[in-house]
This record gives C-alpha cells, structure tokens and sequence, in this order.
C-alpha cells in the first residue's frame, strides 16, 4: 500500500511543506511569461505538478489539511493568466468521493486550488453508477494518482442508515435506494451505547465498503495495479478540522459477511434483491 504514511486513528499536525518561496517564484515566473506575451500554452506548463506519484498525492493532501485545521491555510489562488490558461485542460491530483454536506467543502478541508482536485459529491459518500462513472474518468482521462473516500463526523444519510426499516420506508424512493448503499456496511458493525461513537464507526464502515467497491472496478484494479493510484480512504472531523486516513489494507478492511453476502452487485441492482438487509 503506500508504505504507513499515516497510522490509523493518528491525528495529523502541522507541518512544514513545500515553502511559500517556491509559490512566490512559480508567481514570478508566470508574470514574466504574461509581460512577455507567452502563450496560454506557455503559462500552463510553468506550474510544477503537485504530485507525480499516489505518495506524493496523498502526502500533498495531509499537508494541505494540516495547513487548514492548523489556521495556515494558504487558500490557494490562481493568477488572471493561469485561470485563463486552465481552458486547455485539467490536470488534478486526487480524485475525491465525498458526502453533499455543506460542511465538508473539499477544497477547503484540503486547502487546494483551482484544477487540483477532481471530486464527486454525493449524500453518504457511495459508490453508484454516476459517481463510479465520475471516478474512472479521472483515473483513466486525467492525471490522478490517488482515490479518496471522504466521511465525515455527524453524517446525516450514515446517521439514517442506522435507523429501523420502517422509519427508512417513510422518506421518498430515492432517499432510500441511496440509503440502501449505506445500509449493509452500517448494520453490521458493533453495538456500541454511546451514540457519537457508533456513527463514527458506521460512517468509517461505509467509507471502508466503498473503498472495496471502488476497487471492485476492473480499471480501478488496473490502475492500482501498474502503480498510477491508490485508493484510500478519510475521516473528516468536523469539530476540529482534521482529517485520519486509512491507507493499509488492515485499515480498510471489511466485515467478512459484507464480503459474502454483498460484495459487488450491478449498480442498477436494487441492493435489497441481493443482500439481506
Ligand atoms: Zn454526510
């Protein structure tokens, strides 16, 4: 996997990255380029990538959170010129799968700037036709090397996961084919009285079952294969900023009867013909 870059559970701190000086050069350089009538071709190859491996990626994501739940969020702005340049084309780092909620802004959360980050947002987080379709496109189109799958402290659609059949059948058919995503990774996991406790370990549940679902995917599987991606995934805490990875496959893993009883279905498949729920 990526070699325990972060330990699970372990709370990241700030630390230095690449110094601000190197921002303030690559900034010169770009104005130079403009005065000199440099091409919009010119000014987009003057950036340096951010990462060129999943390593780098994910180390660039640490930093970028450490920055923001730190306070020192740079708050990344492009110039006049290269936000003209970035109309040739794209080129971010990391692909995101993260829940609709208003308070997990992305960018924000990783301190990153325009065309770094390719995300798809959807309540809970899951791994549906349109979200798979967003992800394979960026793995096999654009240059990503790391997949993550962001949850979340307090997280509503996990949150209504967990509640009784009955009171899941009362919300509109689309609210509950999305829940039913959520349901077979949130029932199984432990019993656990203290209710904040409990929705942390379903919402790490699901974050671990669409990471499998993810990797399910043949060409997520041939990317992770050849070393272009790693697929990981995160827990953002609301209340103090910062985000835990979980990066090894022991991190990642699975309820064995998740395995067996649902592991990979079409995505048109409604969940409740395959799986016991
Ligand atoms: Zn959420």
């Amino acid at each position: 996997m990526l070699g325990g870059l972060a330990a699970k559970g372990q709370t990241p701190t700030p630390t230095p990255t690449q110094p601000q000086t190197d921002n303030i050069l690559e900034d010169q350089k770009i104005a130079d380029a403009v005065k000199r009538g440099a091409t919009m071709e010119e000014i987009a190859q003057l950036r340096d990538p951010i990462a060129r491996t999943p390593q780098e990626a994910l180390r660039a994501l640490k930093a970028g959170n450490a920055r923001f739940f730190g306070g020192q969020a740079r708050r990344p702005e492009t110039s006049a010129a290269e936000r003209r340049a970035q109309i040739l084309g794209q080129t971010p780092f990391a692909v995101i799968l993260a829940c609709s909620d208003s308070r997990v802004p992305t960018e924000i959360v990783f301190d990153q700037g325009l065309g770094t980050l390719f995300i798809t947002r959807v309540a809970g987080n899951v791994v549906e036709m349109g979200t798979t379709g967003s992800i394979e496109y960026a793995v096999n189109h654009l240059k990503t090397h790391i997949v993550i799958v962001l949850g979340h402290e307090g997280c509503g659609a996990v949150k209504a996961a967990l509640l009784p059949a009955e009171e899941r059948a009362r919300e509109t058919p689309s609210i509950q084919a999305l829940l039913n995503e959520i349901v077979p990774s949130v029932s199984k996991i432990a019993k656990i009285r203290d209710e904040k406790a409990k929705l942390r370990e379903a919402v790490v549940a699901n974050v671990r079952q669409q990471v499998f679902n993810i990797k399910k995917q043949p060409a997520i599987q041939a990317a992770i294969a050849s070393n272009k991606i790693a697929v990981v995934g995160a827990f953002y805490e609301i209340t103090s900023g910062a985000v835990d990875f979980f990066e090894t496959d022991e991190d990642l893993r699975i309820a064995q009867a998740d395995y067996d009883s649902c592991a990979w279905r079409s995505h048109l498949t409604s969940l409740s013909d395959v799986c016991e729920t």
